[in-house]
């Protein structure tokens, strides 16, 4: 037990001498995020209003705590290079509010209990065996039941799963850090239906107003068109394709919206700045 928290110690020092290194590398602005899909014109309006808005800066740079689980032949079965390029496109996707992840510190668990991983029984035996203090860690496993997860995340706890189809899809990792940091699907139901014509926008659905309702699951074809006459009361749906948040296709992926990124960066500020 001493020996792994002196380990520990040793690796958060290192880290945190990095952050402050890399800290001092400020960014010259904030990108705006794209234009949500241009072949939806429905939303326009919201887009417009969007593009406004401002976005803030956190400059800050996390500290993941990556787990590799291997299968029962001790095989990881993926790449370091699958997971650089991972994490490249995660630290693009959260760029407009100046939000970066590097790794920290990685390891691998030869147990292949956790290669599927049963998400109810086993996050708390990880948690308790495993887990960095104060860093994001990420467990990549084979495959997660009850299927067909491809991976978790909360806006509590420090970790989140993720199966090798998520680290290599270019939009699952930054879905489950964006539930990490407090969002909700876009087609959440939870605390109300959303409606077309965003009235109820702040209190149902994802509670955030430039994430026009959507619905899962989405008419949403290979080309990213969505297909469906779908309606409620207040007229026909008209989301984002391909919002992170969404369900669509990861290939027809659209970045965070300003309204997702400054509530990512409100929580973070509110309950998650103890990260290294
Ligand atoms: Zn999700």
């Amino acid at each position: 037990m001493s020996i792994s928290s002196c380990k520990y110690y040793i690796t958060l020092f290192f880290c945190i001498g990095s952050f402050s290194v890399f800290s001092q590398v400020k960014k010259s602005g904030a990108a705006a995020p794209k234009q949500a899909n241009q072949k939806n014109t429905h939303n326009a309006s919201v887009q417009r209003a969007a593009s406004t808005a401002p976005i803030k800066c956190l400059n800050k740079k996390l500290s993941l705590a990556i787990h590799i689980v291997t299968d029962s032949l001790n095989h990881p079965n993926i790449s370091q290079a699958q997971i650089n390029t991972a994490l490249a496109t995660l630290n693009t996707d959260f760029a407009p509010i100046c939000l970066s992840f590097f790794i920290c510190k990685q390891d691998t668990i030869y147990n292949y209990k956790y290669y599927q991983f049963n998400q109810i029984q086993e996050t708390p035996e990880v948690h308790n065996l495993y887990e960095v203090q104060n860093m994001i860690n990420v467990y990549i496993v084979g495959s997660i039941v009850p299927a067909p997860e491809a991976g978790f995340a909360g806006k509590t706890g420090n970790f989140m799963v993720l199966t090798h189809g998520c680290v290599t899809d270019g939009k699952c990792w930054s879905h489950e850090m964006g539930h990490f940091f407090s969002l909700a699907h876009t087609f959440e139901t939870a605390n109300g239906v959303e409606l077309v014509n965003e009235s109820n926008c702040i209190a149902a659905g994802d509670s955030i107003c430039d994430t026009p309702a959507d619905i899962n699951p989405a008419p949403v074809n290979s080309n990213c068109q969505w297909t469906g006459t779908n309606h409620d009361a207040t007229g026909y749906y008209a989301p984002i394709i391909g919002n992170i948040m969404s369900y669509h296709p990861a290939v027809c992926k659209t970045p965070f919206t300003v309204g997702q990124l400054n509530k990512m960066l409100n929580w973070y500020l509110s309950y998650r700045n103890y990260l290294y």
